[in-house]
């Protein structure tokens, strides 16, 4: 730290993303992306559009809210691209939550939303999740702020119905509730179908996981056009240009390929249900993930030993230090022969290990 460093950010712990080895040597299941490359119809179309880059980029991103509102029938007044769904989070943050409204989040979840609070410098009150890991709906009933839930649940996988988060938008009435879909295409509900009945409710998306776009940062919140009103204020507070013009035109020419992006889902889930099998064959514990990633952990290897030993074998999942996940390992669910070779080299562990 420089002795510049503003006194009011001294405390600020950052967020720590998966590592992005630099040799392309490792099967990287660490950080979710998809294992498939973008449409070459959303290739050709960036490539189209970096011709224009000695324009600015349209700050209300007209033309792809319009391709989104054909896709989700919502209005584009409901809808806001934004710079990956952290930036939609982070406004969440900066535009609902206040000294006298805290953010409220579970325990064990996107490791982002502490981060958030802090760089808001708003307060924050975790609720830890049950004992099994699965989230208690009741718990964030009248919960006195501003709620963010992902559902499905990171690193958990962990889905809540819709029928469960609307239970909690009918009992928090004066507060917000941002629900983080980033993982919704993998098996869950969504609640987009809520927002035209419940003005408290915000839905964040991504295009990072699901439409194989974590490089190009694209995201987006759905809700009444009040509550995104205040979000384009935020925006326009601090970075309007933030979906730039080859992002924009990725966006777009990816929904109109949504048969491919439902394929590779269709493939992962698949990928998942096999390599989930197979692991638990192996006589590993996970949850019942609706997600691309499990979460697993064996009775005879600790988290950490076996994310090493993983690694060393060029295979990179994620570990998390919390104390109450720390026994379990978040793996991306890749295609079939990057399953495959996880598998195998678990099972070559665990022998080494007995
Ligand atoms: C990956 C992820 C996001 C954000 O992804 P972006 O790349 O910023 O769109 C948000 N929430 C959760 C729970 C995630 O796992």
């Amino acid at each position: 730290m420089s002795r510049f460093f503003s006194e009011e950010y001294a405390d600020l712990d950052p967020y720590t993303p998966g590592e992005q080895p630099r040799d392309g040597v490792y099967i990287k299941l660490n950080t979710n992306e998809s294992p498939f490359p973008p449409h070459p119809a959303v290739t050709e179309a960036v490539e189209r559009e970096s011709r224009r880059l000695h324009l600015y980029s349209d700050p209300e991103s007209r033309e792809l809210r319009e391709a989104l509102s054909a896709a989700t029938g919502l209005k584009p007044e409901e809808l806001m691209a934004t710079n990956g769904s952290d930036e939609a989070l982070f406004f969440a943050f900066l535009a609902f939550c206040s000294r006298h409204t805290p953010a409220v989040f579970a325990d064990i979840t996107y490791g982002f939303y502490p981060v958030f609070a802090q760089s808001a410098r708003v307060p924050f009150r975790e609720i830890p999740l049950k004992a099994d890991l699965t989230l208690d709906p009741a718990d964030y009933y009248h919960a006195g702020g501003t709620v963010f839930i992902a559902n499905p649940n990171a690193p958990t996988g962990l889905a809540l119905g819709r029928k469960e988060i609307e239970g909690i938008l009918e009992r928090n009435p004066y507060t917000i509730c941002v629900v983080d879909e980033a993982y919704v295409d993998f098996g869950a509900e969504s609640c987009l179908p809520l927002i035209r009945e419940h003005d408290n409710l915000l839905v964040v998306q991504t295009f990072s996981k699901s439409r194989s776009l974590a490089g190009g940062r694209l995201g987006f919140a759905a809700g009444n056009p009040d509550l995104i009103q205040d979000l384009n204020t935020i925006r326009y507070a601090v970075h309007p240009y933030s979906v730039n013009r080859m992002t924009a035109a990725a966006g777009i020419a990816c929904l109109a390929q949504e048969k491919y992006t439902q394929e590779n889902c269709r493939t992962i889930q698949k990928n998942r249900e096999w390599a989930a099998g197979a692991l638990r064959r192996l006589g590993f514990i996970l949850t019942d993930s609706r997600t691309n990633f499990l979460f697993a952990r064996h009775p005879a290897v600790d988290g950490e030993t076996l994310y090493r030993k993983l690694r060393e074998k060029r295979i990179l999942i994620r570990h998390f230090s919390a104390e109450r996940i720390r026994d379990y390992n978040r793996i991306t669910v890749g295609s079939r022969a990057e399953m495959e070779k996880l598998v195998a080299a678990a099972e070559a562990i665990l022998k080494e290990s007995r």
